[in-house]
């Protein structure tokens, strides 16, 4: 896959400034649904500061395949991932000829939308949502809250932990954060819980990941094929109201905590796109376990080479024209203890059927330092270190009107940069 055209820096697009455009250059194609003035979501690609209608392209025959031609007209990717890998390269492929052939360019170009008048959507109709926990520095400093001495407990080395989360409160970036109320553990023992606004309200910068064609319930995926059954990546924010996960998590798992609201970024960037960009897996630190053996020999380079940025921008801030604070920046290759391919097989490995559009979130990837700590829970320490802002502000954790963006770039030497896009939502306050 490294030696695919469509990944070679030298492309040129006849797209106005899609060359070297620092998010959305001709080497990247990600997929995504959006909406322009009738309202109606269709399928498209973003180019430049563009994005280029598909299901247009699709109607007037520019794509060949058949059934790729049909599921671009369709307002969901549920059938384009569907067809798998292969129909997703042929497809790219395709796209990167019209858009690098200039006897193309009248008849593609007029299917061209700016940017600043299209609504993403949610780009998959999501039939599962399954978080793991596989940032490894995250899943200490959270354990260390808990178990100062035995942060991470016996399994983790060898299962890629994961819960099964709620698929119908997934949005695209830009829905408001409604603060939850739910019950908090009693001060003391024994007394009861009271029931109120969160007041430990949290991000959780991950990665998401797309299932594409999915697998026959019964049938595991070898870890062989595991790449092939991924359909893209995206941004996820996974809001956490910490107060009500310490008191309902046991013996469980995470509920109420979390299902009131995942946030992705709309753009689904594919693995096709990502192939220069892989990078190995870091060595298991000295003394860790090897993975059983159906968890072994996955692709070469499974490990994302991908910078990661969380930032927040405050109503203070905002209506100083103060631009948004780094809160955390890191490399996910460094966070991640288990790979995409090695998630997506433990899932199938014991027949279940992961389905075309279903989402995995990867879990909090914090890096080993404090400047690469993916949640406000890890920043401050639980609640005792307040961070500082530039203005002068302090958070232990997110108040009403706060914004989280997560962003991401693909970088590799020699080749140009490309992003994920952004994952934001603003903080409201609670209802009722
Ligand atoms: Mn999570």
């Amino acid at each position: 896959m490294h030696n695919d055209p469509t990944n070679s820096p030298d492309l040129d697009c006849w797209v106005d400034g899609a060359n070297g455009h620092a998010d959305w250059p001709v080497q990247n194609l990600p997929l995504g649904v959006f909406s322009a003035d009738d309202g109606l979501p269709r399928i498209g690609t973003a180019i430049g500061d563009y994005v280029l209608d598909l299901d247009a392209l699709a109607q007037g025959e520019l794509i060949e395949d058949e059934d790729v031609r049909e599921a671009l007209q369709q307002p969901m990717l549920n059938a384009l991932f569907a067809l798998g890998a292969e129909a997703m390269q042929g497809l790219r492929s395709r796209l990167s000829q019209l858009l690098t052939d200039s006897d193309y360019r009248a008849v593609v170009g007029q299917h061209l939308i700016g940017k600043d008048k299209v609504e993403m959507e949610l780009p998959a109709l999501v039939g599962d949502y399954t978080d793991f926990y596989v940032g490894i520095h995250h899943a200490t400093n959270i354990g260390k809250l808990f178990r100062p001495d035995n942060p991470l407990l016996p399994n983790y080395k060898y299962v890629p932990i994961g819960y099964h989360g709620r698929a119908s409160s997934i949005r695209a970036s830009g829905h408001p954060v409604v603060r939850p109320a739910g019950q908090k553990r009693p001060a003391e023992d024994g007394a009861a819980p009271v029931r109120s606004p969160s007041a430990r309200l949290d991000y959780e910068l991950e990665m998401g990941i797309w299932i594409g064609e999915g697998n026959a319930l019964g049938e595991p995926i070898p870890i062989g094929e595991a790449e092939s059954h991924i359909a893209g990546y995206c941004l996820l924010n996974d809001w956490s109201a910490r107060d009500l996960q310490a008191w309902e998590y046991q013996p469980l798992g995470p509920f109420l905590a979390k299902s009131f609201l995942t946030t992705v970024s709309p753009w689904v960037v594919t693995p096709q796109a990502l192939a220069p960009y892989m990078q190995d897996m870091p060595k298991r630190p000295e003394g860790d376990p090897e993975p059983l053996d159906y968890l072994q020999g996955g692709p070469e380079k499974a490990a994302l080479g991908i910078r990661l940025e969380v930032l927040l921008s405050t109503e203070k801030m905002r209506a100083a024209g103060e631009a948004p604070y780094r809160l955390s920046e890191g490399e996910a290759a460094a966070a991640m203890y288990w790979s995409a391919a090695q998630i997506v097989t433990h899932h199938a490995s014991n027949g279940c059927n992961l389905q075309p559009g279903d989402l995995i979130g990867t879990g909090t990837l914090s890096t080993a330092e404090k400047s690469g700590f993916g949640s406000m829970m890890e920043l401050s320490e639980g609640g005792k270190t307040p961070i500082t802002l530039p203005n002068g502000e302090t958070r232990t954790f997110l108040e009403d009107g706060d914004e989280v963006t997560l962003t991401a770039r693909a970088h590799a030497e020699g080749q140009p940069g490309i992003s994920l896009g952004e994952c934001s939502g603003r903080v409201l306050a609670a209802r009722g």
